[in-house]
């Protein structure tokens, strides 16, 4: 059954295997058995319902509560050759019943539906005489009013089901699920002694990073500069803080949009689409952004301010590299951040026991940004999940980034001005105080007399307050809170002032360029936006980063090639198959690439430099095969090349300069026909360039055919037969 699941897989994804959870869970619905499944954002939960939805007989109808964009969900596998469409509120009656029409005429193999129409008893009665082999609870935690996002048209869920006539294999999703709202899911939506998959957490694409570091806006500004080409989130606590740091982007000439409730409606919708369209490619916004937003080729995600609790966290980044490419998660901790957070809750909830709650939420956030070991064991393990390794190697605190700057002297000024100064006060009076300042309130309370007083006047205001705040943010000092917080002592700071602890920060973090460049890359992702305005669709929908850069680092050259590509399956290659393996040929000829197909796509990474070493003697082989008599495609069987490379080294041989005759065999690459219409195309065109003589030519001559005319009629000809 499987093997039917992974051949479905093929076809329509263009994905060669399942993810390891994936498997068992689509084992378990094809068995027709209820199932749980929590797997993380970006984990492939879709498929998991979409394969059984295509191989079960009936229809699957999808419960999804993400209504804006149910429209992009089905219009994205729709594009992959499944008949899906979907029913919510945006629909006007008559394009409902046609749909209702359709799916009774099994025209639909998935129908997508907001949970509300469950609430109607004429609608659920117009479609319970369907023949439903499957419901799919997306985002199940929403039935929950545990979860985070409960919403009451989930609880008609359990009724619909029951009305239905033959019991149809029910199923549920989500990212997350404590232990409680599981419970609540199997309960409420009435699972028949189901499966559970909790698939593990860890998402090994990202890096995790926690950076307590000066001038967060300048290393914004910095990164996303560096980034220019890359689309990532900026996470921000307040509205405010969104402004400005979008204020900021704008002037240094970012592509960036903004998301936060102080936003119309209209404006929201649109800079959303701006954002997954690749319109823009940073997106600024408060948590309010991102929900079912599955654009999958996110780099990025910078928090700017620490979020108030490991979930919402762990679910924001999650946004970043869902194509599995390696992407990066950065969070600017500031002190004041546990300032805003705690004003947060205090505003957001006036049930006692909630703000408890919350509270000891933020609390780990706050541990977590303060963790020495690795943050992704940290968080891993929050959620319940043993790690089998101490260090993941891919976080902040696992790699040691960053030059090492031992900062003890400084912190031994700051602490011990503190000391002397025997009351608390806030960040800015110490910094008056050791900065030499003869205000009123310095001199009233006598800390001119203090010998600390002046100590530190080389340092400027804001760079000394910075400082004093990193020496929060590790814990060196605390901050006491209130309306005017203040800063205290704590027994970490008495280790320092009496030497027994170092104060070692990395002084400061350059910002990184996340991926190495790739010109076949940026080509190709030029190429897919090119079609995706013209189509108007997202460009994810057409190939994912991946998909991509798979492809500019295997150089498909034919449809064999390019359906070998993960990512590309039978529809989507006769959608856009051709146009790509044009500008792939188009490269490789440009460049004089050699395309050994078999090889790894491991190998391939290194093959510009192991390129050089082979090329000399490579070509000579060739020469040599021809001398005795093989013809050109013999020769690519015989050497596991294709013909397309042979062919570079046949006009590498005479580019060199190379007087002997050769006598060479084309047999097979090109019929006498086509080398009539090339050679006239030729005339017309010269040589140069193959892309005009492709497109001039009838669209199944092939650019090998092309290459071996140009080869066999002018180049031979000019330095051999003349
Ligand atoms: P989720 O809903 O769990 O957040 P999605 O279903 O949107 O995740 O899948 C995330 C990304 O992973 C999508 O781009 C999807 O096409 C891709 N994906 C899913 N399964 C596979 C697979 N077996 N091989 C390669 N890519 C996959």
């Amino acid at each position: 059954m499987i093997n039917e699941a992974l051949n479905t897989l093929q076809k329509y994804y263009g994905y060669k295997e399942f993810r390891k959870s994936q498997s068992d869970i689509i084992d378990s619905i094809l068995c027709k058995k209820d199932t749980l499944a929590i797997m993380p954002t970006g984990g492939g939960k879709s498929i998991c319902y979409q394969i059984p939805a295509l191989l079960f007989n009936g229809i699957t109808i999808v419960i999804s509560p993400l209504i804006s964009l149910m429209k992009d969900q089905v219009d994205n596998i729709k594009d992959l050759g499944i008949n899906a469409e979907y029913i919510n509120s945006s629909l006007t009656v008559k394009e409902t019943h046609s749909i209702i029409e359709k799916l009774n005429n099994n025209e639909i193999k998935i129908l997508y539906l907001a949970p509300e129409r469950l609430e109607s008893i004429d609608f659920c009665n117009l479609i319970r005489t369907l023949n439903i082999s499957q419901i799919a609870v997306d985002e199940a935690h929403c039935v929950s009013q545990w979860g985070h996002d409960f919403r009451t048209s989930y609880r008609y869920i359990s009724k619909f089901i029951k009305s239905l006539s033959k019991p149809p294999v029910v199923t549920a999703f989500t990212a997350t699920a404590t232990r409680e709202v599981q419970n609540d899911i199997i309960k409420l939506i009435e699972l028949n002694n189901p499966e559970v998959f909790i698939s593990g957490f860890d998402r090994e694409n990202l890096k995790i990073n926690v950076l307590k570091i000066p001038g967060r806006l300048k290393y914004v500004l910095d990164y996303v500069n560096k980034n220019k080409d890359q689309s990532g989130i900026i996470y921000a606590s307040t509205r405010k803080e969104v402004d400005n740091i979008y204020e900021n982007l704008v002037e240094s000439s970012v592509s960036v949009s903004k998301y936060h409730a102080g936003l119309s409606d209209a404006e929201r919708k649109q800079n959303q689409e701006d954002f997954v369209y690749d319109r823009v490619g940073v997106m600024v916004a408060t948590n309010a952004f991102g929900m079912g937003i599955d654009k999958s080729n996110v780099r990025f995600v910078i928090h700017y301010n620490m979020p108030k609790n490991i979930e919402s966290y762990y679910q924001e980044i999650g946004r970043a590299g869902r194509d599995g490419e390696k992407s990066e998660c950065i969070l600017l901790f500031s002190p004041q951040d546990i300032m805003t957070q705690k004003y947060l809750i205090e505003l957001g909830t006036q049930n006692p026991e909630r703000r408890i709650n919350d509270y000891k939420k933020l609390q780990n956030m706050i541990d977590f940004v303060h963790h020495n070991g690795c943050l992704r064991k940290y968080i891993l393990n929050y959620f319940g999940e043993e790690t089998p390794y101490d260090n993941c190697n891919n976080c902040s605190s696992c790699l040691t980034e960053g030059e090492m700057v031992d900062k003890t002297l400084e912190a031994q000024k700051v602490l011990s001005c503190i000391y002397r100064m025997r009351r608390d006060f806030g960040v800015n009076t110490i910094v008056d105080v050791l900065r030499g300042s003869s205000q009123k309130k310095i001199l009233q309370y006598r800390f001119n007399e203090l010998s600390t007083y002046g100590l530190m006047k080389n340092y400027s205001k804001k760079n000394l307050a910075e400082f004093i705040n990193t020496l929060i943010s590790h814990g060196f000092i605390n901050l006491k809170e209130g309306e005017y917080p203040t800063v205290v002592l704590s027994n970490k700071s008495m280790d320092v002032l009496k030497g027994h602890e170092k104060v070692v920060f990395k002084e400061s973090i350059e910002a990184k360029k996340i991926s190495e460049d790739n010109e076949l890359f940026e080509i190709l992702r030029n190429l897919r936006k090119e079609i995706a305005v013209k189509e108007g669709i997202p460009p994810y929908y057409i190939f994912s980063d991946n998909t991509l850069k798979e492809m500019s680092l295997r150089y498909p050259l034919d449809k064999d090639h390019i359906l070998d590509i993960s990512g590309v399956g039978q529809v989507k290659y006769e959608k856009y198959g051709e146009t790509f393996l044009n500008i792939i040929n188009e490269y490789v000829n440009k460049n004089n690439i050699e395309v050994n197909w078999t090889e790894k796509i491991e190998n391939k990474i290194s093959h510009a430099t192991k390129a050089v070493n082979k090329k000399e003697k490579t070509h000579e082989i060739t020469i040599d095969m021809i001398k005795s008599g093989n013809s050109i495609k013999d020769i690519a069987s015989q050497r596991n090349l294709t013909i397309g490379t042979i062919l570079t080294h046949i006009d590498k041989y005479f580019r060199e300069g190379n007087a002997e005759k050769l006598n060479i065999n084309f047999d097979g690459i090109f019929t006498e026909e086509q080398e009539k219409s090339i050679i006239s195309a030729v005339d017309k065109l010269g040589v140069e360039r193959l892309a005009p003589i492709k497109a001039e030519v009838s669209d199944e001559i092939s650019y090998d055919a092309i290459k071996a005319v140009i080869l066999k009629n002018y180049l031979t000809n000019r330095n051999n037969l003349q």
